[in-house]
This record gives C-alpha cells, sequence and structure tokens, in this order.
C-alpha cells in the first residue's frame, strides 16, 4: 500500500504561504460565533491529526460527456489542497485498491461479477443483465469503471482502518461517499459502496458509529444497509417531496427492530438558507451526539446541497456547508470526511478544499492559490464566491420548528445510548493494524518525526472510553460485520 508524500506531483504554480494555524473561525463569516450554545459536548483546543487520501488517476475517469457526475472535480481540488499548502498539516496517502473480498463484505458475488465483466466494448452481449442490475442513463458502463470503484472503496477502507489504529482522528477521502449504492444494484452514480465498507470496518471497533449526511439526495444506500441495527445511526439532511431522487428520507423512516429509532431523516424543501440550514443542524447533531455517544463518526459531505449547484435546489454557502464539519470536528471524536455528490464542480473543489482546511484547523485565505486550472474559478477567483439567491426558501420556520420537535422527539425515545458492550479488536485486525503502525512510522519524515510521535504518545480516542449508566452488559454484540446485526 503506497503512501506517498515522496511521489506526489505537485501541481504547477506558488504553494500559498498565508496557511496558518488558527483558532478554526472561519472565512470572517458569522457562522463560527453562532453556535447558541449547542456544543457542551465540545472539545476544546482540539489538533486532531489528519489523513488524506487521494490517487491522481480517479479525477481522469470518464462517466460520459453528458453525464452529471464528473472525476475531474477530484484533481480540481487536489490542486487547490496543495497549493493552499494543506499537505504540510495532514499525512497525504496514495490508498490502495480495494480487494474484491472486502466489497464482498457488502456486495452480492453476482453484482460484484457483473461490474468486473462489464465493458463498454462487451456491454452490448450483456444487456440481459442490465434490467437485473438496474443499469441505465444514471449509471453508465464506462471505460475503467470496476478500477474506479476500488480505488475509491480502497481509500474509505483504509480510512477508517487509519481511525481504528489510533494513527489519525480525522481521515479525508473527497473520492468516497458514494451513498446510493444497493448491494445487489448501482444507483444515483454510485456503483460500491465505499461508505457501508467503511462503517462494517469501523464496527469492527467502535460499538456504534454514526452516520451523518449533507449531501442533497437522501442517503438511501447507508440507511438501509444498517436499518435494523442499533450500532449505527443514521442522520441524513436532504430534499424530500417523495419525488426528488432517490425517493426516500421521510421523518417516519425511523428504523426498525432493533434499530428503530436509529435512522434519523431530516427532510428539506427547496432553497434552505445557511441560516436555518446550521441552526437545524446544530440542534439535531447536538441530540444525536448527547443521546447516541458514538465512537466514529463518517460525515458524508455531498457538494450539490450548495446554492448553484446544477443538481441541487439549495441555498447554502461553502462556508455554512462547512460549518457542519467544523462543527462535527469539535466533538473531538475520530471522524472520516468523504465526499458524495457535487455537480458544479468549480463550486465542489472549493467547497472540500475549504473543508479540508478546516478539519486541519487551518484558516484559509478567500483568494484562491493559482493552479493549473485558474481558468475554472474565475470570475473572483474566491474561495467563497456567492451562491445564495437562484431559489426561494420554501421552508418555513413553522415547518422547521415543527420538524426539529418531531426528531427530538424520536430521540427521546432511545433513552440514552443503546446498550452496546465495549469490546476488543477482533484477531484478524490486530495484525493488520501493527503493519498499519509500521508503515506508520517508516512514512515520517524526519524533519517533523519528533511531533508526530509526541502527538502518537498522548493520542487517544476521546471518545472511545465513555462512561455512561446506559452502558450495560447486556444484548452483547459479537463483533459479527455483517450488516443488519
Ligand atoms: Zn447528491
Amino acid at each position: 500500500m503506497g503512501r506517498r508524500k515522496e511521489t506526489i506531483t505537485y501541481p504547477s504554480g506558488t504553494f500559498s504561504t498565508s496557511v496558518h494555524e488558527g483558532s478554526a473561525n472561519g472565512s470572517g463569516l458569522e457562522f463560527a460565533s453562532s453556535l447558541d450554545g449547542q456544543e457542551s459536548n465540545v472539545v476544546e483546543h482540539y489538533r486532531p491529526r489528519v489523513s488524506y487520501y487521494m490517487r491522481e488517476q480517479a479525477g481522469n475517469f470518464h462517466y460520459g460527456k453528458q453525464h452529471p457526475m464528473k472525476p475531474h472535480r477530484l484533481t480540481l481540488t487536489n490542486h487547490l489542497v496543495l497549493n493552499y499548502g494543506l499537505h504540510k498539516y495532514m499525512d497525504v496517502y496514495e490508498p490502495r485498491r480495494a480487494t474484491e473480498e472486502e466489497i464482498r463484505e457488502f456486495h452480492a458475488e453476482d453484482y460484484i461479477d457483473f461490474l468486473k465483466r462489464v465493458t463498454p466494448d462487451n456491454q452490448e452481449t450483456m444487456q440481459t443483465c442490465f434490467s437485473e442490475f438496474n443499469i441505465g442513463d444514471d449509471c453508465p458502463i464506462f471505460d475503467g469503471m470496476w478500477d474506479f470503484c476500488k480505488i475509491y472503496s480502497g481509500a474509505s477502507i483504509e480510512a477508517a482502518r487509519k481511525l481504528i489504529s489510533g494513527s489519525a482522528d480525522i481521515a479525508v477521502n473527497w473520492m468516497g461517499g458514494l451513498h446510493h449504492a444497493k448491494k445487489y444494484e448501482p444507483s444515483g452514480f454510485c456503483y460500491v459502496n465505499d461508505i457501508v465498507l467503511a462503517i462494517l470496518q469501523l464496527l469492527r471497533y467502535y460499538p456504534r458509529v454514526l452516520y451523518v449526511d449533507i449531501d442533497i439526495h437522501h442517503g438511501d444506500g447507508v440507511q438501509e444497509a444498517f436499518y435494523t441495527t442499533d450500532r449505527v445511526m443514521t442522520c441524513s439532511f436532504h430534499k424530500y417531496n417523495g419525488e426528488f431522487f432517490p425517493g426516500t428520507g421521510a421523518i417516519d423512516e425511523m428504523g426498525s427492530g432493533l434499530g428503530k429509532f436509529f435512522a434519523v431523516n431530516v427532510p428539506l424543501q427547496d432553497g434552505i438558507d445557511d441560516r436555518s440550514y446550521t441552526h437545524l443542524f446544530k440542534t439535531v447533531m447536538s441530540a444525536v451526539m448527547e443521546t447516541f455517544k458514538p465512537g466514529a463518526i463518517v460525515l458524508q459531505c455531498g457538494a450539490d446541497s450548495l446554492g448553484l449547484d446544477r443538481l441541487g435546489v439549495f441555498n447554502l454557502s461553502i462556508a455554512a456547508h462547512g460549518e457542519c464539519v467544523r462543527f462535527m470536528r469539535r466533538f473531538g471524536v475520530p471522524m472520516m470526511v468523504i465526499g458524495g455528490g457535487g455537480y458544479t464542480i468549480r463550486n465542489v473543489a472549493r467547497c472540500w478544499t475549504n473543508e479540508t482546511g478546516i478539519v486541519c484547523g487551518t484558516d484559509l485565505p478567500a483568494e484562491l492559490p493559482n493552479t493549473v486550472y485558474r481558468e475554472f474559478f474565475g470570475p473572483d477567483y474566491s474561495l467563497h464566491p456567492q451562491l445564495s439567491g437562484r431559489v426561494i426558501n420554501h421552508n418555513s420556520r413553522a415547518y422547521l420548528n415543527a420538524l426539529t420537535a418531531r426528531i427530538l422527539e424520536q430521540l427521546r425515545y432511545l433513552k440514552g445510548a443503546p446498550s452496546v458492550q465495549m469490546q476488543e479488536a477482533p484477531p484478524d485486525i490486530q495484525g493488520f493494524l501493527e503493519d498499519e503502525e509500521r508503515n506508520e512510522k517508516d512514512l515520517m519524515d524526519d524533519q517533523d518525526r519528533d511531533t508526530k510521535e509526541d502527538r502518537l504518545g498522548r493520542r487517544e480516542h476521546v471518545a472511545e472510553f465513555y462512561e455512561s449508566d446506559h452502558d450495560q452488559d447486556e444484548d452483547d454484540i459479537d463483533g459479527s460485520t455483517s450488516v443488519g446485526v
């Protein structure tokens, strides 16, 4: 598994020297100061160690000329991230590809076989499989599709393992976040569900994992995979009217069986603005964190919830979207930060760059650094272009208040964290983690060795050793990684 600071080809252009450690105050915008007393569990002076996963090839895949999903947005993001100098604040890795066996932990064998075999050249002969596996315009067969899946999924799996090993507090994979893929079929531009695969890894170690989704579309694939378990809480903020893709995500989808009340859905109408969204997000997430007490968080940062998105209909600014990331970071819980939707690619790159800065605790200047892709970002060349105002806000205060009240009521049913006992990491992952640690040590640059070892020496998962009256021994979990536990 490659690692890489040394093999990254930095884009031409100058690295900004104005990145600095700061108080994570955002970009001069108002949100950081409007937390409304909702952060009682936050860890002050949190200095997380951040891992960042990137693979140059990921940006070169093409879904098709007219298709809105453009992997090139990953290249734009990486160029901005590097030219802002953010690699100085993170361990940067080129992850390995997921193995077939790893993908099989969630996806069905037949479906994997199909993904492996089908190509643009042989798809004519495989038409009969298309209806079986729901292949259509949304999910076309394109060159290198299976390789693309292995790349973005491998990165998410590796990110999850990095958190488990304790050698990162936050792991960022903008290639991942393909939340619609199902066990037997692709959906909504997603073929393999890297999020489910990553959460399955996290469940080997963490008793409870929280999944948060701020993509404009409902995180249906992840919700479905964990609908009947109380070890994963899924919480999705999305547009919902019964018709908007994927059509699910109503407030009364709450989970079932053991998982009853562990799926939280926040259905929104067109045009939601910064202030309403961030207030709602913080109110709901404060209650979720208080109630569920996760050991790890997976935050899907789909950027199609930004204003002016090609497919989206919200009004969010890059600052408000990033404020959700900042808010979750402040709990000090190990966190995976992943991509997702986002179809106005110049803004996707800005958004994910800003959020990379946020997880690093740096305050990025609004003026974009020079890159070879500079022409994408004109005429303003700013990290924070004006994105709001295209769509009228149809979320009335009364609607949002009623929504909040219902969700808080749902969370009250949980009556504290579920009764999942702390457990040892199972033996199969232990050896892997030791290898990871060895590789990690090889990776360290001499220059910052001391600093990192110091951080390694003192670090522990902040939220891992929780104490709660609600942590009980009954209903123990056997560490199984099958979905639906
Ligand atoms: Zn989306």
